[in-house]
């Protein structure tokens, strides 16, 4: 795999270095989030058009490569994919890779916590949209709050630092949980982030939306929290800090104020698809043209290739029901 002598790393054609790939590692769920994946789990066995953990292996090796430093496994629920831990350690094992993170639901961290920060997973993202139970249950069609809040001790006792909490806002939903997802990060050392709903298949856009930038600034004033001021590749994030440093705390706006002009990043799909942003059709398919014995440098010609046209920006304002995929499917 010599892919950065040829070319200095991914850029694309507004200049956009991208230096970090989500990977779904299954398109599944055990959740029925309203606003995701209604339709949730499916059952355990593993359709032939999934790419293998070897051929994601393959995959991601690439990328890495090419100068992606950056991976997250996401899905779907990622703990659903059977040896998830080893495919974290094929990731952390490649040279080059700085940082592999993971977006759960936590429903199965207590099992798996400590066996995937031994794999080298840094970073955890948990969706968390409130600690009412009963909201809990409407939200995601599943009475188990408890279980969640038992997988995000045991990824604390682990040692994942951050753990980041992200809680999709809608009105009329969870909004006015928002104070006691503040106290309960707070007590935590969580880091808790506020997410607009996107227009993502017919549930994203019967969500509702709530522009979360004045609810954000109205929390940090309630906690006399400071904007936190990032340099580049700081990702989509918003921040607000505490002046000791202690509290942070932050929002994620695609939709009243988006950030594509810094996007780094592309998705691929379970079954090798690539996705060169998250609110536009544009792909290619990796997956089919690995199993059609694509050697590693025609493989690397596709990703640049495809990195070269990847759009310019989201029009989930302007077209909100383009994109008929789930989050799942793409990566959320
Ligand atoms: N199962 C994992 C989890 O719960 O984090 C990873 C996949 S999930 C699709 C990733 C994130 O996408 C979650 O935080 C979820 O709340 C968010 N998400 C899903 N659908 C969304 C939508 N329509 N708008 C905004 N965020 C959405």
């Amino acid at each position: 795999m010599t892919a950065l002598p040829n070319g200095a790393g991914l850029t694309d054609g507004f200049g956009r270095r991208i230096d970090y790939l989500r990977v779904s590692v299954t398109d599944r769920c055990d959740l029925r989030c309203t606003y995701c994946l209604p339709k949730g789990f499916k059952g355990f066995e593993e359709p032939a058009h999934w790419l293998t953990l070897d051929e994601m292996a393959r995959l991601i090796g690439l990328f890495v490569g090419l100068g992606v430093a950056k991976v997250r496994l996401t899905g779907g629920e990622p703990l659903l994919r059977r040896n998830l831990a080893d495919l974290a350690r094929k990731i952390t094992a490649l040279p080059g890779l700085a940082d592999l993170s993971l977006s759960t639901n936590a429903t199965r961290l207590v099992q798996h916590a400590h066996e995937l920060k031994a794999a080298g997973v840094g970073r955890l993202n948990v969706s968390l949209d409130t600690l009412d139970a009963d909201c809990f249950a409407r939200i995601t069609g599943r009475d188990c709050l408890a279980q969640v809040l038992d997988g995000l001790l045991a990824a604390k006792q682990a040692g994942f630092a951050p753990i980041k909490l992200n809680a999709v806002v809608q009105a009329g939903v969870n909004e006015a949980d928002i104070a006691r997802l503040m106290e309960y990060s707070l007590t935590h050392g969580f880091v808790l982030r506020l997410i607009e709903t996107m227009p993502i298949g017919d549930t994203g856009r019967q969500a509702a939306y709530v522009d979360v930038t004045a609810l954000g600034e109205r929390m940090a004033r309630e906690y006399r929290l400071i904007p936190q001021l990032l340099g580049q590749g700081a990702g989509p994030a918003r921040y607000w800090v505490s002046p000791d440093g202690g509290m942070s705390f932050g929002v994620i706006t695609p939709m009243s104020r988006h950030f594509c002009a810094a996007c780094n990043r592309v998705r691929l799909g379970v079954d090798g698809t690539l996705y060169l942003c998250l609110g536009q059709n544009d792909s290619v398919p990796l997956g089919a043209l690995l199993r059609a014995g694509a050697s590693d440098g025609e493989l690397l010609a596709a990703i640049r290739a495809a990195i070269a046209v990847k759009p310019e920006r989201h029009h989930f304002n302007e077209t909100p029901d383009k994109i008929v995929r789930f989050m799942s499917q793409t990566g959320g």
